[in-house]
């Protein structure tokens, strides 16, 4: 670890003094980046592990998902695009599965870490890295996929108190970060029904995902294309606090070791299905994960899988039931299509 990177408390706990304590999305942004461009936070060894690093049935179905997709939406020309790839997993199973229904597209990742980069490059060579949304191709449809993409980016957090709503902030002392109430913020910004919430009541909103989400639809209306966005999450807005910090697969506290800890927050798929609406997409869902691989078919491919590895048969069974059972209610999957897309398969 160089100076640069084993400095973030130092740089969080200097901007702070000098100007003043910071909101969560702030020093959750800060915090993230750093975790992210420092390790490969994924699988037994890291933090935590992800449905593409459980099974390759995963990325295949998804896979599947997109070629027909695109198959019904007419064959166009075609841009496949992942949000967050993490080790480059999910695309390398996707893109199998899609050769395979004679769907090949060139493969955009948009990834920000330079450790998970070069992960990704071990799998999927060929691909063409981008820092956001905004560099993405222009020229034909654009199929995107993200997977536990959304609840990484920044959320802020917004509380009740008897005077309004305000602002939470991040203090430091010395070398402590603490929650504060901020400022206030009008009111305006909270939904109408939760504007009268009791006291200490706390509305998470991200305001990055619902610019991405936006953007993505707003290209889809004139290019053609679709986004399938599956992460933990609730229909929304609701009020409760979700901002969490996981280390070495168990929960830490949000505020400590900032740059150590992975900071993520449910995602809120209405006003994300709400945001694709306003950018001229067409929402679907949120179906639950479970439910969704089902009717993709999972069970048809576990059954594959087992007979063509005899061997792995157990635990192919168990991971089935890790995706479909253990994630499968507090994970879900979002689609917006182009308006003029057919409906994607799994949403019916
Ligand atoms: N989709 C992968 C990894 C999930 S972890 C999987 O399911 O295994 C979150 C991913 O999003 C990581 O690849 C991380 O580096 C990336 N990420 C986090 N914040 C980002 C941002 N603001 N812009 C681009 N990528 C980001």
């Amino acid at each position: 670890m160089n100076d640069d990177q084993g400095a973030l408390p130092d740089r969080l706990a200097r901007a702070i003094a000098l100007a003043g304590p910071m909101p969560v999305s702030q020093f959750m942004a800060a915090a993230n980046a750093h975790y992210y461009a420092t390790r490969d936070p994924l699988g037994a060894a890291g933090d935590f592990v992800t449905a593409p690093e459980i099974s390759q049935m995963f990325g295949e179905l998804i896979g599947l998902w997109c070629a027909d997709l695109w198959d019904r939406a007419g064959r166009p020309d075609c841009h496949w695009v992942e949000l967050g790839p993490g080790r480059g997993t999910l695309a390398a199973d996707a893109r199998r599965a899609m050769g395979k229904a004679g769907f090949d597209p060139a493969i955009h990742f948009v990834e920000t870490s330079p450790t998970l980069r070069a992960a990704q490059a071990d799998r999927v060579p060929d691909a063409t890295w981008h820092d956001s949304v905004d560099t993405l191709p222009t020229d034909g449809a654009i199929l995107v996929v993200a997977n536990e993409f959304f609840d990484a980016l920044p959320i802020r957090q917004l509380v009740a108190t008897p005077a309004g709503w305000r602002e939470r902030l991040v203090a430091c002392q010395d070398t402590l970060f603490l929650p504060i109430a901020g400022k206030g913020v009008p009111a305006e910004v909270i939904p109408v029904p939760l504007r009268d919430a009791a006291p200490g009541s706390m509305l998470e909103v991200s305001p990055a995902s619902v610019s991405v989400v936006r953007a993505l639809a707003t290209r889809f209306v004139v290019q053609g294309g679709a986004l399938l966005a599956i992460d933990y999450g609730h229909e929304g807005p609701l009020l409760g606090e979700t901002l969490q910090a996981v280390r070495g697969h168990g929960f830490a506290n949000p505020y400590d070791m900032p740059g150590e800890v992975d900071l993520s927050a449910h995602v809120d798929f209405t006003t994300l299905a709400a945001a694709a609406q306003a950018g001229g997409g067409v929402a679907w869902g949120p179906v639950e994960q479970g439910e969704w691989l089902v009717k993709l078919g999972i069970d048809a491919r576990a059954a594959s899988l087992a007979r063509s590895s005899p061997d792995r048969a157990e635990a192919i069974v168990a991971d089935r039931a890790r995706l479909v059972q253990g994630m499968g209610s507090l994970f879900k999957a979002l689609a917006v299509t182009a308006p003029a897309w057919p409906q994607p398969a799994g949403f019916a």
